[in-house]
């Protein structure tokens, strides 16, 4: 056994449906994998190569409020595909990528988007506008073995009422199985690595008081207060 010398944090988890949690690894987020969303964000909607950027394991949490973070005056939802890998490797042939799922849930990618914009500006990185304290509301995770794997569905983020994201799944950009093969040629993936799979078109503020509805078909409703 390690002879930690404090002691050692928890393991950072998020809940599974039906009972258990799934720990987590790392998380690997995926940008503009919607057409019309990097339209919106003034990008280019051609296939280009996937880029990716992470959150911290601990900042994905089960809870039905969302703290209005420090430092900014523009935090944004946006609604994604979560996918729960059981296994990893380097170098994984799409057509063997979904072998290594888990299961799939409903995540909020939160986004401090005036921080994240001047580091755009800037050349820097991303994880003072991405990876903050609490920054990824998730809903519980469908095992595949109920499920199966979703590729189709509404994919749908309300806020008070108000719809304010749609979209599908079958409009990724890169498909699930293509993001895994992805990834695993640059990192070497494991157990416990959960990828949020992008967003939709209609990303937008949210402000105290605000109730945010994020669903997706046959993964559920995650329904979220910003307190
Ligand atoms: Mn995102």
């Amino acid at each position: 056994m390690t002879d930690f010398v404090i002691p050692a944090p928890p393991t950072p988890s998020i809940p599974v449906a039906g009972g258990g949690a799934f720990p987590v690894r790392r998380v690997y987020c995926i940008g503009r994998n919607y057409a019309a969303h990097a339209v919106e964000m003034g990008h280019d909607p051609d296939r280009e190569p996937p880029f990716f950027f992470q959150k911290n394991p601990d900042n994905l949490y089960a809870s039905d409020t969302f703290p209005y973070p420090a430092h900014t005056s523009d935090v944004h939802h946006e609604v994604e595909l979560l996918v729960a890998l059981k296994s990893g490797g380097t170098n994984i042939p799409v057509d063997k990528a979904l072998d290594h799922v888990w299961g799939y849930g409903v995540a909020l990618d939160m986004t401090r988007r005036d921080l994240q914009g001047e580091a755009k500006k800037l050349g820097r990185p991303w994880e003072i506008g991405k990876a903050f304290e609490l920054s990824g509301p998730v809903g519980p995770v469908h095992p595949v073995a109920k499920i199966g794997h979703p590729d189709a569905g509404r994919v749908e983020l309300k806020v008070n009422g108000d719809v304010r994201q749609e979209g599908d799944m079958n409009q990724m950009i890169w498909k699930v199985p293509e993001m895994i093969s992805y990834l695993s040629e640059y990192f070497e993936l494991q157990a416990g690595d959960v990828i949020l799979s992008g967003t939709p078109s209609g990303v937008g503020a949210v402000q105290r008081g605000d109730t945010m509805e994020a669903s997706i078909d046959g993964l559920g409703t995650l329904l979220v207060k910003v307190v």
